[in-house]
């Protein structure tokens, strides 16, 4: 059996090690120390000025916090993506909060404007106005933000950015983790670059930040002995993983080229195959990281269909996935509103997503070439 080629695998750099090195020598094996304040600060950066960064155990807890410092409440509804990971609505749920699920656009993928502003309003007409929108850059590919920021201005609800598939991306000149009220970044294993777990919450105030960290740290009031104000969290991220992290961080850039040139490889294998579309930019304002390339089908046969080129894939041991599905069709969601027409429900029926590591090399990708090729007849 040859080699697997995964989706999205890790791919170190070298300056890891060192890092993690250093930690044992300094005996910071612990949720602080010099590489979790390192990593922050070359995240901060590389998002530009103006963004504070706390470095947490997950995306999934820096999306909880987020949702926490905005003040959701039991009971309380949050609008979210509805095609998108479960774990950027999952932490709506963990506070006894409602999740609206409001359906994509078919340029970006993402939260579309028009539904949004659908749901809002009929949410406010039925006695609830939402406390939150969680928006993703879902792929790498960044949301409409101009005009989600200008719907969340219009009603007063702040955006929680999941930036956990973007970092590297760029909407107009600036990099994606830079726009919401808060943003979240995720350094889980298949990401761009990882701490094998990690996260951070993003906010462009200090206070914020240092609040994310006293949430992070279970709570502690500011006195000799343990006293407590507020229930808190064990959230911070390892200083061992935080080694990792900053080695990765020195490789960012180059992840991003390597995954863009991914997107490449595919749009070339897929020009002369006829009704298959590589996802890509709608518009000169955006920059995708491309973190996983993922083909649309016009038209579902049995010759030729998203399933039928995943079996295909596997049968020559080459992972691929479906997109995500929709959470407004989870057994889990079934029972929280939605707003939309269909569109995220078709696009999860006619797509898959493509092996878009950054550490693919030339055979591998010839692999894949030939047997993608293979499957068309081409
Ligand atoms: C990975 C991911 C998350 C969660 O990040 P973890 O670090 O795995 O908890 C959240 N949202 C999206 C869109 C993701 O892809």
């Amino acid at each position: 059996m040859k080699d697997k080629i995964y989706l999205s695998s890790p791919h170190m750099g070298g300056a890891e090690e060192q890092y993690v090195k250093a930690a044992f020598e300094t005996n910071w094996i612990a949720p602080l120390g010099p590489n979790v304040s390192g990593f922050e600060e070359s995240i901060e950066k590389y998002l530009g000025d103006g963004n504070f960064v706390a470095a947490l155990s997950s995306g999934t807890a820096a999306i909880h916090l987020a949702l926490i410092i905005i003040g959701v409440k039991p009971g309380d509804e949050v609008i979210c993506q509805s095609m998108t990971f479960s774990a950027s609505a999952n932490p709506i749920a963990y506070l006894g909060a409602t999740p609206v699920f409001v359906d994509s656009e078919s340029e970006t993928w993402n939260i579309n404007p028009v539904y949004l502003e659908e749901a809002i309003n009929d949410r406010i007409a039925k006695g609830k106005k939402p406390k939150a929108i969680v928006a993703v850059h879902l792929y790498g590919m960044p949301y409409n933000v101009d005009v989600i920021k200008k719907i969340s201005k219009k009603y007063d609800i702040p955006v929680v950015e999941d930036s956990a598939e973007a970092l590297g991306s760029m909407y107009k000149g600036r990099k994606c983790g830079s726009f919401g009220d808060l943003s979240i970044l995720s350094f889980n294993g298949n990401k761009i670059i990882t701490t094998s777990g990690g996260g951070a919450l993003v906010s462009r105030r200090q206070e914020q930040k240092d609040k994310a960290v006293f949430l992070a740290t279970q709570a502690r009031d500011d006195a000799p002995y343990y006293q407590h104000s507020h229930i808190g969290y064990n959230y911070r991220l390892s200083n061992v993983c935080a080694g990792i992290g900053r080695g990765q961080m020195e490789r960012l850039d180059d992840h991003v080229e390597l995954r863009r040139k991914m997107n490449i490889f595919y749009r070339d294998i897929f020009k002369d195959i006829q009704g298959v579309q590589v996802f890509k930019e709608s518009s000169d304002d955006v920059k995708s990281n491309h973190w996983l390339s993922c083909i649309l089908f016009d038209q579902i046969t049995p010759e030729r269909n998203p399933d039928g080129l995943r079996e295909a894939l596997l049968a020559e041991n080459i992972e691929s996935r479906p997109l995500w599905k929709p959470m407004h069709l989870q057994p889990i969601f079934k029972d929280s509103p939605y707003y939309g027409d269909g569109t995220s429900e078709s696009l999860f029926k006619s797509g898959l997503c493509l092996p878009s590591g950054s550490n693919l090399d030339n055979i591998e990708r010839a692999r894949i070439s030939k047997a993608i090729l293979t499957y068309f007849n081409a």
